[in-house]
């Protein structure tokens, strides 16, 4: 059964022990309070263990008692043997002597001494002549155990009283001496004794009960009905009733911990619930269309009021920083400039370790720490907020004066930097987005009308210059080159663009064919190499011959041009530009090297968008079609495309293309991949 479990990958049930009682038991602790759950078990075995103690004391002592009785009644049957011994002859003497013995021990009732041959063992002297011995005084089974000459001791019940009986041989065992002892005092005594066991137990179990009562109430109930009620106030309105023992340190009484860690649990718990209240709060609010600015604030401000934390701000990649204060709500904005070293240090750290720090104290010698790294109370969390590819801020969490941040705030903030990151991110792809579309469509209709014309003015700049139409002075040639030169831009710009939205509704025509690499990368440097040449930067390739890709012709040379334009445009004076070709028969990978200006990281994602503007201060020279229309083109001849880019060292975009004999489904296969990376 639990093979047949583990092969159909089941996680087995967990088994509960509780299930393995019998109901009685089950019901038993279902419904028996807690109390006496305890305490009656403990009378019980106070009851049996005094009592029992106090039994076996009462028969030891009983036993003691007897045998010291016996010892005196031996004693004193030996005495009035020896004195009758003596004074045989004269029985009103041995009498007298007998009573005498018998005087000085209260509990003796009797002594006497029978003759063993006369019939029914008579009485010859006794203790108490007055007295009629009625009945015979041994019975014959006595008689002949003490003509055999042995003492016998025997418990009897005279009158209604314990009595021990000694009978005694006198020499020559003719006569006997029988001593009878009360045992009323014994008897008492036990008594006695296990009365005094009975009250002991009962007092101890008083005792034993108001101890344990009041340990109950004070150290067990009492704690167990603070949890439950806390436990329940979070249940109704996830609200969190703070337990005193959460703000101890950790103990040895296992209830004190399990209500310590209960409090801490309800205390993550409620935190986290405020976490996701924030963030399902913010979601709303990007859903509402909220600007980047409100919902900068709000997503700042929510924190702040949930995180109960003393100032919360936002620093940008681009070093702005909004701030919002414990008076709640409060906007400021301050630049980069304004921002402490210390305080810049720290943000870069977060930002390089795409995880939240820590630090000890706000100021400069301060300590930090990666979150989770160590168990040190944090005064201020530098979270960093999502972006792609890397964060594009980092959110600041300073606690109140003397107050620390909890892990649970950590994590909120994470949660809120996440969301706020991917939202504003969001919003930026969306207004690209718009803007691109927006120009899109304005540019789809001028673009057919502007083509005849440009070629019109093409054709009669080309007749003017090459002097078809007469012959023109210096400044007129400069002028109509010029002119040319703008028209042959414009019109690079309109078939750009005509491509692009031929790409994109499908009707661009990819004919793929065996094209050997080598000679297409030397076609493009060398059309490309005087205005390298112009800028003073260095061209470079290098092309295993053998390389063949499978490619349209035209489209590869378009994406050659583009990237290797764009590399000779962004790389300044004394830079270099290498094109680079790896593989065979079965792909290809072009690469293009620049120690160039490189791309922004906050912008990266915006590299593949049309019309994007990548440079914040506005320098974009060209119309930021070139990267949308290339990715088009990989995409279409089946490859992909993917960069790495460094601001101020260069950048480097790879194209893979499948060779003469990849199967089609690999360049398929690639393309998902390139998809799950998502770095294209
Ligand atoms: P454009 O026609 O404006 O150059 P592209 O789509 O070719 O449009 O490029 C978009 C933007 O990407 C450029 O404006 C530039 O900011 C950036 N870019 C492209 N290639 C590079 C590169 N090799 N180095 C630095 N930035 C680059």
């Amino acid at each position: 059964m639990i093979v047949a479990h583990r092969r159909e990958g089941a996680i087995l049930p967990e088994v509960d022990k509780r299930s393995a009682y019998a109901p009685f038991w089950r019901s038993l602790d279902r419904n028996v309070p807690l109390g006496p759950k305890l305490i009656v078990p403990v009378i019980l075995v106070t009851l049996l263990g005094t009592g029992g103690f106090g039994f076996v004391e009462a028969i030891r002592t009983n036993n003691a008692v007897e045998a010291a009785y016996v010892e005196s009644a031996t004693a004193n049957a030996r005495a009035a043997s020896n004195a009758f011994y003596s004074t045989i002859s004269d029985p009103p003497a041995v009498s007298q002597y007998l009573a005498d013995l018998a005087s000085a021990d209260p509990n003796i009732r009797g002594i006497w001494i029978v003759n063993l041959v006369l019939p029914d063992a008579q009485v010859v002297a006794s203790s108490r002549p007055a007295e009629i011995v009625s009945k015979p005084l041994l019975s014959d089974q006595e008689i002949l155990v003490v003509e055999s000459g042995q003492t016998t001791h025997e418990k009897q019940t005279i009158a209604g009283e314990p009595m021990l009986e000694t009978i005694v041989p006198v020499k020559g065992n003719a006569y006997a001496v029988v001593v009878e002892t009360s045992l009323k005092a014994e008897s008492e005594t036990l008594t006695t004794t296990l009365i005094s066991a009975a009250a002991v137990a009962l007092l101890t179990c008083l005792l034993e009960v108001t101890a344990l009562a009041m340990i109950l109430e004070t150290g067990v109930l009492r704690r167990i009905r603070r949890v439950g009620k806390a436990v329940d106030a979070f249940g109704r309105g996830m609200r969190h009733d703070r337990l005193s023992e959460g703000s101890e340190p950790e103990g040895r009484d296992a209830l004190f911990n399990l209500a310590r860690n209960m409090d801490h649990k309800l205390g993550e718990l409620s935190e986290r619930e405020r976490a996701g209240t924030v963030v399902s709060e913010l979601g709303l609010l990007a859903l509402q269309g909220a600007l980047p600015s409100d919902l900068t604030l709000k997503a700042l401000d929510i924190t702040r009021e949930a995180g109960d934390l003393e100032r919360c701000f936002l620093v940008d990649t681009s070093g702005a920083v909004t701030i919002v204060g414990s008076s709640g709500g409060a906007r400021a904005e301050t630049s980069a400039a304004k921002l402490p070293v210390w305080l810049g240090a720290l943000v870069r750290s977060a930002t390089q370790a795409r995880r939240p720090i820590l630090a000890d104290g706000f100021g400069q010698d301060c300590r930090y720490w990666e979150a989770g790294a160590a168990n040190v109370s944090a005064a201020a969390a530098f979270v960093p907020l999502a972006g792609t590819p890397n964060p594009i801020g980092v959110m600041v969490g300073v606690a109140r004066p003397g107050g620390h941040i909890s892990p649970v705030t950590v994590s909120m903030m994470e949660a809120v930097a996440t969301a706020l990151g991917e939202s504003l991110q969001r919003s930026e792809a969306e207004k690209a987005r718009h803007e691109s579309e927006a120009k899109s469509k304005a540019l789809s209709t001028v673009s057919h009308e502007m083509r005849n014309p440009l070629n019109a003015m093409l054709g009669f700049s080309n007749l003017l210059l090459t002097g078809a139409a007469g012959q023109l002075n210096e400044k007129q040639q400069s002028y109509v080159r010029r002119v040319d030169e703008a028209s042959n831009h414009l019109l690079r710009l309109v078939n750009d663009y005509l491509d692009l939205a031929r790409v994109m509704n499908g009707s661009l025509p990819v004919q793929p064919e065996a094209v050997v690499v080598g000679p297409e990368v030397q076609n493009v440097l060398d059309l490309l190499g005087p205005s390298a040449e112009a800028k003073n930067v260095s061209l470079h390739s290098e092309v295993p011959a053998e390389a063949t890709a499978r490619a349209d012709r035209l489209r590869l040379r378009q994406v050659l041009m583009n990237l290797v334009s764009n590399a000779i445009k962004f790389t300044p004076a004394r830079g270099h530009v290498r094109v680079e070709v790896a593989g065979g028969s079965n792909g290809v990978r072009i690469s293009v090297i620049d120690t160039g200006i490189g791309i922004p990281v906050d912008r990266q994602h915006l590299v593949f968008t049309e019309f994007a503007q990548l440079r914040p201060d506005g320098r974009n020279e060209g119309s930021g079609l070139g990267l949308a229309l290339t990715k088009r083109f990989v995409d279409a001849m089946g490859g992909f495309i993917r960069f790495t880019s460094s601001e101020g060292a260069g950048t480097i975009f790879d194209v893979w293309l499948p060779g003469e004999q990849s199967p089609r489904h690999s360049a398929e296969a690639a393309k998902a991949d390139e998809r799950t990376v998502g770095a294209a």
